[in-house]
This record gives structure tokens, sequence and C-alpha cells, in this order.
């Protein structure tokens, strides 16, 4: 008889569904048109119906299927039950099918943390900049991000009516990422990509130390990311604090799984252990490839004025 999957992979096939889950209520909340948009630390921090609706239905299904797994949510929301509605059952049985890379196979429920980024670039969201915004879930082990799920609910919205909205995007460390093309930036061209609403002083004077042939604002971390394995960009650099763990996991698991690079502005790899810190405070480097050629060109003025 067949063995069951391992616990990783049904994680993974669990969150794929959630993932489309969540990206069906996104574009729900958006055609209904009441945003209910609340200010978090100020105008630039916001949260939406949608961003609360999508964080109780993954975490309410990922907790209801793996009850032993630690799921650390972005939004602070009020405890309580989730209604059935929002609750996602399903599982993509193609990852099932898949082996699971023989260093993973022997994982728990509670060795596992799972980082919830319900809405990733809702700034953009609420400024109708749809194709800015990702699901991300992100899947933890031992500290680092070995797994994650990024859906793009309005991936295709400019290619017409008819054209099927959305996308879902996977990896695992170990077996690669899959749901999307794999494309090289442009060659010899230094093309950065950085935040579009969050940019002060220090993200300025970095990315003009790099002497870029062009510069790429977007929001998003999950669509910077996108843009980096699709080879829109060659690197994202944002030299502030900001970004958090939920931005970086699934990103980071996914750019991992096909080599590129992702660390804090000074070089140190991100921690996503249950007890850490949620805020990167040292900003964000990150590449398909070519990765030493920006960190070596990264001021220390600005490595010293972020501290981790
Ligand atoms: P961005 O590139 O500006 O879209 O930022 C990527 C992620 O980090 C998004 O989830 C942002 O909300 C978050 N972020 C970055 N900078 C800040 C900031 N100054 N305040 C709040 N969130 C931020
Ligand atoms: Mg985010
Ligand atoms: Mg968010």
């Amino acid at each position: 008889s067949m063995a069951s999957p391992a616990l990783l992979m049904r994680v993974v096939a669990s969150a794929y569904s959630v993932a489309e889950k969540a990206a069906t209520i996104v574009r729900n909340v958006m055609s209904a048109g009441d945003l209910g948009i609340v200010e978090k630390a100020g105008p630039s921090d916001l949260q939406t119906k949608a961003d609360r609706l999508v964080q109780m239905s993954i975490c309410a299904s990922l907790a209801r299927k793996f009850p032993k797994v630690t799921i650390i949510g972005e939004e602070e929301l009020p405890t309580g039950d989730v209604t059935e509605d929002l609750i996602e059952d399903g599982h993509c049985e193609e990852i099932l099918k898949k082996p699971c890379p023989a260093q993973y196979t022997g994982i728990r429920e509670e060795e596992l943390v799972i980082w919830v980024d319900p809405l990733d670039g809702t700034k953009e969201y609420t400024e109708g900049l749809l194709d800015h915004v990702t699901v991300l879930i992100g899947i933890a082990y031992g500290g680092k991000a070995i797994a994650g799920v990024i859906n793009q609910p309005y991936y295709n919205y400019e290619a017409g009516a008819n054209a099927v909205l959305g996308r879902t995007i996977w990896g695992v460390l170990g077996m690669g990422a899959f749901g999307f093309q794999l494309t090289e930036a442009p060659a010899g061209k230094h093309i950065v990509i950085t935040t579009r609403s969050h940019s002060n002083a220090l993200v300025n004077e970095c990315i003009s130390a790099l002497n870029p042939d062009h510069v790429i604002r977007v929001g998003g971390a999950g669509n910077k990311i996108i843009q980096l394995i699709e080879g829109k960009a060659s690197a994202y650099v944002f030299a502030s604090p900001g970004c958090k763990k939920w931005d970086t996991c699934a990103p980071e698991a996914i750019l991992h799984a096909v080599g590129g690079k992702i660390t804090d502005i000074r070089g140190n790899s991100f921690q996503y252990n249950k007890e850490v810190k949620h805020m990167n405070s040292a900003g964000v480097l990150a590449t398909l490839r070519n990765y030493d050629y920006y960190a070596s060109r990264i001021p220390n003025t600005v490595k010293e004025s972020l501290v981790p």
C-alpha cells in the first residue's frame, strides 16, 4: 500500500487550496465595493475587510487540519469562531502526489511555523493597483523558510474579460517552484525593484549607490519576488525597516527553491522560528542571480544605519 504523504506535502497541498479560497475573498471584497479600511500605524499601514476575512479563512482552515502547527498571521483580530463559509478543507492533489524531499519527511506538526500575510500590498489594493496584491503562506522548519505558496489574485487582469484571473505559485526547498515560468532578467542590465509607498531617504540613497539602469517601484514583497523570478527585475532592494516575517517567508522559500538569495541589507539571513522578532529591521536584499554583485555595492553607511 502507498505510505501516506509526508506532513510537509500535506500542509503545502492544503495551503495551495486555502490560498485559492483567499484569492476569491480578495476579489469578492473588491467587487462588493466596501473595503472597510482601517489605519494601523498610519496612513501607509492599512487593513481592509479583505485582510481580515482572508486571515480568518487561512488561519482557521489550516488550524483545523493541522492543530499543532504554530500559525502567525499579520493582522491582530478579535478571537472567536470563524463562520463555516470561510473554511477551505480542500487540497491540491498534484502536490500531494509529489515525493517530499528526504530531509523533510520526518517533520512533525509541532515543528512547523506558518507565517501568513493574508493580503500583501494592501495600500496598492486600496488604490486599485490590483496586480500588486498577493496572498502569502510561508512554511518554516528549524527557523528556515522551507516551503511557500504565493497567490496572485489579479494575475492576468489586463488580459480581458475572458482571461482566467489569478494564479498560485508554490515551492519547496530541494524540490523547486511551480506555477510560473522561470525567466532570467536582461543580461548586463541592473534593474532594481523597490517599494512604491514606503520610500524614504535611506531607501533612495541605497538605490542611487547601485547606479541602476532602471528602477521599478511597485507594492508588495510577494509581487517583487515574482518579478525577480520572472526576469522583470534583477534585484529587490529595500534599505528600511517595515517588511515583516510574514512578508518574506513564502517569497524566501520560493526564491531559494529556484536558486535565488534573500537576506537583509547587511547580508544576514532571516530566521522564522516562532519566537523571532516580526520586523525585518535591517531591510531586504534579494536576487535570482548575481547576489554578490549587489551585496558588495551596498554602502557601509547604509548598512550601519540599519540595525537588525
Ligand atoms: P512595500 O514594498 O512597500 O509594498 O512593502 C512590502 C511589505 O512590507 C508590505 O507588506 C508593506 O506593508 C510592508 N512595509 C514596508 N514598509 C512599511 C512601513 N514603513 N510601514 C508598514 N508596512 C511596511
Ligand atoms: Mg505584506
Ligand atoms: Mg498584509
